[in-house]
């Protein structure tokens, strides 16, 4: 770091556990930009204070994480539509003490999902479980690639329900209560968990029956940690093809990264540097 390093943070509450710093500081050096990222913990009632410092500071961007992604969009001059629609923000660009809102979840999913398993949306029916703020993203993109069907699985069916007429105008999507997926999963091409079940340290919870499975199907968690939970291992040997979390964290890193620096992110190297983060924490 010298007087001309650009700087880039992550403002989240807790934020010590993040990956964003030693994935983003290894796409910087990877790529030769002299910038640095770092994690900052931003607590209740303080984070329009952290807004303005981006702005006094002068850095380039931020990543907004839990619990800020909501009240963030209060304080900044622009939204791009998409994150409107989600109704969150993960990533800010400062451009020139203008701050833009971005969400890259939702796109970084459905890149990750792509690039990792060559799934295409078109047509297909999907069936979601959960409709959490991870959800919102996870929807918003996937009803944009023209599904034949979305269901909406929740175990508060309301918000389900409320989910799916927002983005009703985006495809045909419905919301039903988690106890009617047998129903309907039979039918889904791609079924992704969008709720905590199976995460460190509960990883034997499963949010679906395993007999509901079958092997025509791509099965998909937003969880990575672990990186391969019982829901993936009991798709897997179902005959499924299966889709973990860590793809979409490296991938909205991706985009954030694009968006602030304007050159393709070393994705291999993003990857590489947070499996070994959760090696070396592991051991
Ligand atoms: P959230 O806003 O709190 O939503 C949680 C969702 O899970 C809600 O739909 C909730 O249902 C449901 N749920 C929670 N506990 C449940 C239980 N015991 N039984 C059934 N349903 C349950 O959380 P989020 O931010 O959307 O995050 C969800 C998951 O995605 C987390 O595991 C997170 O780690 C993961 N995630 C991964 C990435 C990534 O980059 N891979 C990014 C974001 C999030 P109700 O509405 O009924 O409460």
């Amino acid at each position: 770091m010298d007087s001309h390093t650009v700087m880039y943070g992550v403002f989240g509450d807790p934020v010590r556990h993040s990956k964003s710093p030693v994935m983003m500081n290894r796409a910087f050096k990877e790529t030769g930009l002299n910038a640095a990222y770092a994690a900052f913990h931003i607590l209740p009632g303080t984070l329009q204070a952290a807004v303005q410092g981006i702005r006094a500071l002068g850095f380039r961007g931020v990543n907004v994480t839990i619990p800020h992604k909501e009240e963030v969009m209060l304080y900044l001059d622009e939204i791009d539509e998409g994150a409107r629609q989600i109704g969150a923000v993960n990533t800010i660009v400062n451009e020139q003490g203008k701050l833009i809102g971005y969400n890259t979840d939702g796109i970084g999913y459905v890149r990750s999902l792509k690039e990792e398993t060559g799934f295409a949306v078109n047509n297909k029916n999907i069936l979601m479980l959960g409709a959490g703020g991870a959800a919102r993203g996870v929807v918003h993109a996937l009803a944009k690639e023209r599904p034949a069907r979305i269901w909406i699985a929740n175990r508060t069916p309301e918000r389900a329900r409320q989910l799916a007429m927002e983005m009703s105008h985006l495809a045909d999507i419905e919301g039903i209560a988690m106890t009617e997926v047998a129903r309907v999963a039979e039918q889904a091409d791609l079924i992704v968990n969008n709720t905590p079940l199976g995460m460190h340290p509960n990883v034997n919870e499963t949010p679906l029956d395993a007999s509901l499975i079958g092997p025509h199907m791509v099965v998909s968690d937003l969880v990575y940690n672990p990186l391969i939970t019982r829901f993936l291992r009991e798709a897997s040997a179902a005959g499924a093809r299966i889709h973990g979390g860590l793809g979409m964290f490296v991938y909205q890193g991706a985009y954030a990264f694009e968006y602030w620096t304007g050159i393709p992110a070393p994705i291999r190297a993003m990857r590489e540097a947070v499996e070994e983060s959760f090696a070396l924490h592991a051991g």
